[in-house]
């Protein structure tokens, strides 16, 4: 039967991935292990492997034994057992040598007594099990009966004894154990455990699921989906929306034996993974088959046999441009729909649109309780139905004065907790993003490894959107008994993840969000306090388990009077250009009138439409060009979709988009490429001798470990990290099959055989990146560099010090150029430009913008 099949086909499938590449590494050690001595050869050999375990320990000590994949772990713990073994043993004949000489008299003859004496004093490291012995003896017995294969050497035929040692092999696991006698206990009983362990999970995920909030209304809620195409769902956080009602929908049968899916948004790119994961567990299928997730560089479905599908909102909105009818689907639900992305915004004006026509087509909305009236208008009054939660009181507590620092505080605060209350509670702390968690993180490693003994163990546990996903299990495993839990989170642990134990809450009442200002055209990640409604979601992230606490980093007046209700959506503060795009390729034409929840401001769209016309993606009549058409095809922004189609196609340009597309790869993962994101590090770790600019540093850094194969231990030596570079190569490879699809990659071709001759490429680089971020240049002035904003002469900016360009100028005392170009702002202390590239020659900018810079000399 259909069951039957799957499951062979998953033996299969774990068969082959705890077989891992290294197996015949593997068989050879234990063999060597199996053998009481070894050649030359041989321990040449064990050197190799043993240099290879070295590696890999530096993965360990690099990304941490939890970042490792369970074969990977499975191969180190296997690999160390057995290296050890084969030292421990080298050692005791190495002893054995040393008595010799100490029972032979002067004479060099054996003194049988002394012999005697001294081997009893010689106590074995440990205890030999009788079954020890029994394989020693058959080791012994082997050896008598067979030569010794070592020795049988046919000259220059290194195989022929390597296949005769085979041989030998293949008859010794008939008779012996086959693996040493402690490392196959050792083994068998860690299997066992596993099994037992993963039964033992599988019971307790079916009575979990049972015991969630919306299975009691299971059946209400299939009825309700039933009678109508539009429900609104709203529920207290944690209590199965996401995981279970897609997999309902699924048993249902709105899928249709696999032949329609079922989609489910997400704002974050975190929670559709780690959710995906969930899910599959649950219905035990292997990720990406049945259940999958679908992200920006990543998808994990697979097209004939995924019925469930988890996806960020943004992916969702790109499938419109394929499939304007979302023919592929018979139910949408879009989750966490109070979150207000933009891109949840637009995909609901474009489900109101194509509902009409597609009335089998099933949407659900999930929203927290503030929103869920506003969707209901939105939707000509679509029902709401209303999953009771359960949720413990929470006590707030402020802080009597405005916290200066707020991180200092948090950290404070968790001690404080830590050493008043009791265990088990574990306490997650919302902050604003990764560079803060990792501050925090090592403040409470520090002050935890300095308080030792005196306080109980604590698990440090970050989650934030670029947490590489094998860290970011970390969160949901339980706490072991005696310990307590740390959650350092952004605020995707506000209502995307659950976390269950948690009982302290640590809120400094802060977010990061994107805000972009029209009439300067900047677009910013500022740290802003949380609306009323976020931190009151905070606070009841402590009151799932049981009555819970929130310790809240402001003041309670602060709450009252400073705090704005709701958040602000998105779409009230970003930049639109790239939806405007999108809408405009759909064939949206009439933005004014396009069904929003929020409109934006027509300032705001009007920018959004004078930026692509700069770029060249619409005409002067507001239509959308080719060029337009193409830059909605690269999975990115607009602009950098610019960048790439000028490295290939621009007089002044072209023949370099090889590089362009490398350095658009790398500017997508530059948060998690260096250790401490210092690009400095990775100019004294001697990756490149000198570069000018952020841009060419991330190309030397991509090229030169692609001509070392794309070799981990080359990551390992420059100190960058080896799974974000196969990230980027892995968007590469996306970007570049893009790039082949619009016909790029021949027409760099043919401009590549033109310009062979040219020494010097950079000019060509950085002329693309001009055509592609004509407003994102700073120019220098008596007061350093200010932005070239038109209406407000600019906002003065610093380059950041983790810039090349900013060490550059420190260490070579160079003068400044006039024009720099950077990637993004951010406003920490001061306003700072990162991703720096300076702009050697200012007639680039009017060659290649010359409707904005305009000669005026
Ligand atoms: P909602 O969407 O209503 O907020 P979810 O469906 O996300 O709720 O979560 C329901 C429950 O599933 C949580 O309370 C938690 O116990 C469990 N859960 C969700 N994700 C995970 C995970 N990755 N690991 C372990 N448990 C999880
Ligand atoms: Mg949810």
């Amino acid at each position: 039967s259909d069951s039957n099949e799957d499951n062979a086909a998953k033996t299969e499938n774990s068969a082959q991935e705890s077989v891992s590449a290294n197996e015949e590494d593997m068989e050879e050690l234990r063999r060597l292990a199996r053998q009481q001595y070894l050649t030359a050869r041989e321990k040449d050999k064990l050197q190799i492997l043993a240099k290879e375990l070295e590696f890999l320990e530096q993965d360990v000590n690099t990304y941490g034994w939890d970042n490792l994949t369970k074969s990977e772990q499975q191969e180190i713990t296997i690999k160390r057992n057995l290296l050890a073994l084969i030292k421990e043993k080298e050692d005791e004949k190495l002893q054995g040598f040393r008595l010799q000489e100490d029972y032979t008299d002067e004479n060099g003859k054996i003194d049988l007594n002394k012999k005697r004496e001294l081997l009893n004093r010689k106590s074995p490291k440990r205890e030999r099990t009788s079954k020890d012995k029994r394989w020693e003896e058959q080791q012994l017995k082997q050896a008598v009966q067979k030569p010794d294969v070592d020795e049988i050497q046919v000259e220059g035929s290194q195989d022929y004894d390597f296949v005769f040692d085979e041989d030998a092999l293949i008859e010794f696991t008939e008779v012996t154990d086959d693996v040493l006698p402690e490392e196959k206990g050792d083994y068998d009983t860690k299997l066992l455990e596993q099994l037992d362990k993963e039964q033992s999970r599988l019971q307790s995920i079916q009575s979990t699921r049972k015991s969630l909030p919306v299975y009691r209304y299971r059946q209400q809620l299939l009825d309700a989906i039933k009678e109508n195409q539009i429900l609104i769902v709203v529920g207290e956080t944690g209590s199965g929306k996401t995981t279970q009602l897609p997999q309902y929908l699924v048993e249902e049968g709105y899928t249709k034996n696999g032949t329609l899916q079922i989609a489910c948004t997400q704002p974050r790119r975190v929670a559709a993974m780690s959710v995906a994961a969930r899910v599959a567990d649950e219905m035990d299928v292997f990720l990406g088959k049945e259940v999958g997730y679908s992200i920006r560089f990543e998808d994990r479905t697979t097209p004939e046999k995924t019925v469930l599908k988890y996806m960020t909102d943004g992916m969702l909105l790109r499938e419109f441009l394929v499939d304007p009818e979302l023919s592929k689907y018979a139910c949408i639900m879009i989750d966490e729909a109070h979150e207000r992305t933009l891109a949840t915004d637009i995909l609901l004006g474009l489900l109101k649109d194509i509902l009409p026509h597609r009335k089998d087509l099933k949407l659900l909305i999930s929203s927290a309780t503030i929103n869920a009236v506003k969707f209901s208008k939105f939707f000509y009054d679509a029902p709401i139905f209303n999953v009771p939660g359960r949720r413990y009181p929470v006590d707030i507590h402020y802080t009597l004065q405005p916290e200066a620092n707020y991180l200092n505080a948090a950290v404070t605060t968790v001690f404080q907790i830590h050493t008043t209350q009791e265990l088990p509670g574990d306490i997650l702390v919302f902050l604003t993003g990764q560079e803060e968690i990792e501050t925090a993180q090592a403040n409470i490693e520090e002050i935890a490894n300095i308080l030792g003994s005196r306080v109980k163990p604590m698990i440090i546990a970050p989650i934030y959107a670029n947490l590489p996903q094998e860290q970011q299990s970390k969160i949901f495993q339980p706490t072991p008994q005696g310990c307590r839990k740390v959650v350092l989170a952004t605020n995707i642990a506000e209502t995307s993840l659950t976390i269950d134990g948690i009982k302290f809450v640590i809120d400094p009442g802060f977010v990061k969000e994107n805000s972009y200002v029209p009439s300067t055209g900047m677009s910013q990640l500022l740290t802003v306090p949380c609306s009323r409604a976020s931190v009151d979601q905070r606070a009841g992230r402590a009151g799932r388990v049981g009555p819970g606490k929130c310790f809240r980093l402001f003041t309670k007046w602060s709450y009252f009077h400073e705090l704005e209700p709701l958040p602000k959506p998105e779409i009230l503060r970003i930049n639109l250009s790239q939806v405007v795009l999108l809408l405009l390729s759909l064939g949206i034409t009439d933005l004014i009138n396009f069904p929003l929840l929020d409109k934006p401001s027509i300032p705001s769209l009007m920018k959004a439409l004078e930026n692509l016309y700069v770029l060249g993606a619409l005409n002067s009549k507001g239509t959308i060009t080719r060029l337009g058409r193409m830059m909605c095809e690269f999975p990115c922004e607009p602009e950098l979709g610019k960048v790439m189609h000028t490295a290939a196609t621009h007089e002044k340009c072209k023949g370099v988009l090889e590089d362009v597309v490398t350095i658009v790869a790398m500017l997508h993962e530059t948060a998690s490429l260096f250790a401490h994101n210092q690009n400095d590090n990775a100019r004294k770790s001697g990756i490149v001798g000198s570069v000018q600019s952020d841009h060419m540093l991330y190309l030397e850094t991509y090229n030169n470990w692609r001509d070392m194969d794309y070799s981990k231990s080359w990551c390992f030596d420059h100190k960058v990290q080896y799974k974000t570079m196969i990230r980027v190569r892995n968007i590469r490879d996306q970007l570049w099959g893009c790039c082949e699809k619009l016909g790029l990659v021949a027409m760099n071709e043919v401009a590549l055989k033109k310009i062979t001759g040219e020494a010097n490429l950079e000019p060509r680089i950085v002329r693309s990146f001009i055509s592609g971020f004509p407003m994102n240049i700073a120019q220098l002035g008596t007061s350093g560099y200010r932005t070239i904003g038109e209406q407000s002469g600019g906002v003065s900016v610093s380059i950041h010090p983790s810039s090349v360009v900013f060490q550059e100028m420190r260490k070579e005392m160079k003068k400044p150029t006039k024009f720099i170009l950077y990637q993004r702002l951010v406003l920490t202390s001061k306003e700072f430009m990162r991703d720096c590239m300076p702009i050697a020659r200012e007639e680039w900018l009017q060659e290649m913008v010359p409707h904005i810079f305009k000669s005026n000399k």
